[in-house]
């Protein structure tokens, strides 16, 4: 499946519209409390500015469901990319209409303009035709550079594209689909996911098919301890998913015939509340009855940092503990810690959470790819086509 970066399209004086996810976290003030996702797609946009284009982004912010939610408006977005940029960035006040296409229309060469919230029209996620075409009327051009939303297939990310003339990606989108990619081929061996966070329920389909690929899995956060229940293990007033136990042992049994290791906490700390000022490291034989498991223990963090070491490809997904919380966080930074010493391997961190975890433990930079798609990097991961991809492919 090829696909063309925007640096091998004919761009120059052309309206382009380039699909960005500038979905950040705001105040209730309504201020960009995180600009890191704005900050992402500058090269994209700087590129097509310098290249002489007619830029013209679209994205979605939180979840309006198709109507207008005057607080979730890209306003405060489009400010600080003005901020960014150091040039006007004309905010349209709808994501399509007479409006907007009178501010695209007059767009000049090295202009941009941001469509206003797409999802605030119901058309958006439900793919409309009409709402495509509306979108793809305004340009010559489409770019995706929002790997974020690449799993959807909505009407900007997937309707839209065949009715416009070129497309491509941005460069956010080339490099996952590049790291990502890699992920997929015949990959240094031996190949290891980690894979923790809230649920087993949210990760089921990932587990079982990365059975398919990894010579080892493994588990922790609230997700091993559905897996300890699983073994008969007493976990007190641990976070428990009793109606999945019956699928983690067939999912053991299953990892088990194929010869993928499976490893489980040794150990955990645990505490009387997530509000704890400490916590208590203690066998996972031995959870009180009163307590909650909230982060892997000393001993299954330096177990699990010695099989990250001497693997040659590691994909990471869900952090260890309740690493938001100083107390729980030791064992996800220690093994963000093993992901960053090991410079033989390949490492890829896919996950909203676990992006956060990496960038808290101050060592993204040493990580080979930090995804910035949650949902579209377990999909990718798994082999599954993106919708998104395979649209601009
Ligand atoms: P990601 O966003 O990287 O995909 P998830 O959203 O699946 O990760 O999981 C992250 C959440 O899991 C965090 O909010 C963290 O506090 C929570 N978590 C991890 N371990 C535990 C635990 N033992 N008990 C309760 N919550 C946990
Ligand atoms: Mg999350």
């Amino acid at each position: 499946m090829a696909v063309l970066g925007i640096d091998e399209l004919a761009i120059a004086g052309k309206r382009v519209f380039v699909r960005v996810d500038l979905n950040v976290p705001l105040t209730p003030e309504r201020r960009v409390s995180d600009d890191a996702r704005i900050r992402a797609v500058l090269p994209t946009v700087q590129y097509a500015l310098s290249e002489g284009a007619r830029v013209i982004l679209g994205s979605h912010l939180g979840r309006p469901k198709g109507v207008v939610v005057p607080e979730l408006s890209l306003e405060p977005v489009a400010a600080r990319l003005a901020e960014l940029l150091d040039q006007d960035v004309l905010l349209t006040d709808e994501p399509v209409g007479d409006g907007s296409r009178k501010v695209v229309t007059d767009l000049r060469e090295g202009q941009i303009a941001l469509l206003e919230n797409l999802r605030f029209d119901p058309g958006e996620e439900q793919n409309d035709e009409t709402f495509a075409k509306g979108l793809a009327s305004y340009a010559d051009v489409y770019v995706n550079d929002a790997f974020g939303t690449a799993h959807r297939a909505h009407a900007s990310t997937v309707g839209m594209v065949s009715h416009v003339a070129e497309h491509g990606v941005g460069f956010v989108m080339k490099k996952e689909i590049e790291f990502l990619s890699r992920l997929l081929e015949d990959v240094a061996r031996p190949y290891l996911a980690v894979l923790g966070g809230a649920k087993v329920s949210d990760k089921l389909q990932v587990l079982e098919s990365l059975l398919e690929r990894v010579d080892g899995i493994l588990i922790g956060g609230a997700m091993a301890n559905t897996f300890l229940a699983a073994q008969g293990k007493q976990l007190g007033q641990s976070r428990v998913e009793q109606d999945k136990l019956p699928i983690a042992r067939s999912f053991l049994r299953k990892a088990k015939e194929k010869g993928v290791r499976v490893h489980l906490p040794i150990d955990v700390v645990v505490a009387d509340s997530l509000d704890a000022p400490s916590g208590t490291a203690v066998s996972v034989d031995e959870i009180p009855a009163d307590a909650m498991a909230l982060d892997i223990g000393p001993a299954s963090a330096r177990g699990f940092a010695d099989e990250i070491a001497r693997s040659r490809t590691l994909f990471w997904n869900g952090p260890m503990g309740v690493f938001e919380k100083e107390p729980f966080s030791a064992g996800t930074v220690a093994l963000a810690r093993a992901f960053a010493d090991n410079r033989l391997a390949l490492t890829v961190v896919g996950g909203g959470d676990s992006a956060a975890a990496v960038a808290q433990a101050g060592i993204a930079d040493r990580i080979s790819h930090v995804s910035t798609g949650g949902g579209a990097s377990l999909e990718f991961v798994q082999g599954i086509s993106l919708p998104g991809i395979a649209a601009v492919s």
